[in-house]
């Protein structure tokens, strides 16, 4: 009977776990994207709530306000030093153009989803995220400067507050943003960077399109490594996965 009772509690408790942290993305009609308050908001509470993330302000934007980074660790071992002794980690940079923020919104939802361990990582896995790269960009949000764009029904502005282009931005490091980048890159020294940049229909011919540089652009090493083993491994899987 006690059994079926502890049974009938857990499972409430994580259905009421899983309502609790829907996102505003998934709360709304599908064509929303969250704010810059929303988003703190729920990741202080995802991290209020889950000892396995950290939610930590590691810069500035142009505009004074925090960049943050979100971090999934489920090891007890908190110092990234020791933790990258034997764990992989990577890296999500998300809303460099806040006009193509899908990424905030599905990095929100795959934070949560490993928090409660509805999906699990591999082993000796961490994964940080800057929640949101161009603050300023993101505040200052509007419907029509992205004209070939059918969505989410409001978004932010490409450029920052200083109106830089970040994205044009990581080496000569003109905005607080690109050295807050250098810094967090400097700290969390990833084995793999994902920057994520999607837009909700922009009018291409093709439903999915992917572009590489050229591997001479890459220098020797990294060059016949990309073209011969990661990016052949990578057409080769897509090949499977056929039309
Ligand atoms: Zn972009």
């Amino acid at each position: 009977m006690k059994l079926k009772y502890l049974l009938l509690f857990l499972s409430s408790s994580l259905f009421f776990a899983q309502n609790n942290f829907q996102t505003p993305f998934e709360k709304g009609n599908g064509n929303q994207t969250v704010t810059y308050d929303e988003m703190n908001a729920y990741y202080q509470n995802l991290a209020k709530s889950f000892n396995t993330i950290q939610y930590l302000k590691k810069g500035e934007d142009d505009n004074g306000k925090p960049i943050y980074v979100v971090i999934y660790n489920p090891f007890p071992e908190k110092d990234l030093n020791q933790l990258r002794k034997d764990k992989a980690i990577l890296f999500v940079n998300n809303g460099i153009h806040p006009g193509e923020p899908d990424g905030i919104d599905a990095t929100m939802m795959l934070m949560r989803d490993l928090a409660t361990k509805k999906i699990k990582t591999p082993q000796n896995f961490i994964i940080a995220a800057i929640s949101a790269y161009n603050v300023s960009g993101m505040l200052n949000r509007g419907s029509f400067s992205r004209a070939n764009q059918n969505g989410p029904e409001q978004y932010g502005f490409r450029g920052n507050a200083r109106n830089y282009d970040l994205n044009r931005d990581f080496i000569k490091a003109d905005t607080k943003n690109a050295r807050s980048f250098q810094e967090i890159y400097q700290w969390l020294k990833p084995d793999v960077f994902i920057d994520n940049h999607v837009s909700n229909g922009a009018d291409y011919q093709y439903t999915f399109t992917y572009i590489s540089t050229f591997k001479e652009r890459l220098g020797n090493v990294l060059g016949e490594y990309f073209y011969n083993n990661y990016q052949a491994k990578n057409l080769e899987d897509l090949k499977k996965l056929g039309d």
